[in-house]
């Protein structure tokens, strides 16, 4: 196991401590991506706005910050429409269950963890009744046992090929969370089989996976992630600063880190 100490993520609060954060991250992207050789531009960062209150967004969206992430529905919806005037768009990444989908049709731009047929038909209902389209990412459970939401791997190919007859959900590729542990072998293994099940869409079935997008990596694996291939990486508390809320309220509990 790892032993180094995580540095702290500094709180941002104004325009400019939002423009320094941001700097810091990306150039640790470009770093990332020159030791694996891959071009920074390939790598999307998500700015990820979760318990961040609207004041504090509006700094961040001045900074440059153009789309953001959020996990929970509600929360997402409430500051869709409080930040209505800045036209940023906005990326739910988190589960979704059936009855919340109609909500997310209505402001998301981006739907990052489709991993049932019953979420992507409610989805593509509303969508259609809207008039709009939604570009969307399968998410595929990497680290077994360990993590509720995602697809198990061996489910991939046959969820892909439902997809098509939902018209409105653009699939734009694959999105995982690794292990919370601090062996970064293990990490990586998460994001190599995302990587892995990738290519061999890519191959058998191209018209399936869309641009073939792999979002991997947060504040603590993302230069990990972008060495494994990601392109795009959802980073909130090394943009906005440590959250106070525990994880578990987004995802469920992961086993105890080793
Ligand atoms: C919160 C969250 C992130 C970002 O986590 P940080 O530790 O704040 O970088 C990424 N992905 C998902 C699905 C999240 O819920």
């Amino acid at each position: 196991m790892a032993d180094s100490v995580p540095a702290p993520h500094p709180y941002a609060n104004t325009t400019a401590e939002f423009a320094a954060n941001l700097a810091a991250v990306q150039a640790n992207i470009e770093a990332a991506a020159a030791r694996a050789g891959r071009s920074a531009q390939n790598v999307r960062l998500l700015p990820v706005s979760k318990t961040v209150p609207e004041e504090r967004l509006r700094q961040a969206i001045a900074a440059g910050c153009h789309r953001l992430g959020e996990n929970k529905v509600q929360e997402a919806k409430r500051k869709s429409a409080n930040l209505a005037d800045l036209g940023v768009e906005w990326a739910v990444i988190g589960h979704l269950q059936t009855n919340k989908a109609k909500d997310v049709a209505l402001f998301a731009t981006e739907f990052q963890a489709l991993d049932n047929l019953r979420v992507a038909d409610a989805l593509d209902r509303k969508l259609t009744e809207l008039g709009r389209t939604l570009e969307v990412f399968v998410q595929v459970n990497t680290s077994a046992e360990e993590s509720k939401f995602g697809l198990p791997p061996a489910e991939l190919d046959g969820f892909l090929h439902e997809l098509p007859r939902f018209e409105t959900l653009k699939v734009q590729g694959l999105m995982t969370l690794a292990l919370f542990t601090a062996d970064t072998g293990r990490v990586r293994t998460c994001f190599g089989t995302l990587r892995t099940l990738r290519d061999r869409a890519r191959e058998s079935s191209p018209e399936l996976i869309g641009p073939g997008e792999l979002s991997m990596g947060m504040s603590g694996d993302y230069e990990l992630a972008i060495e494994e291939g990601a392109t795009c990486v959802r980073v909130g508390q090394a943009i906005f600063g440590a959250r106070n809320t525990p994880d578990s309220r987004y995802w469920p509990p992961a086993g105890p880190t080793d």
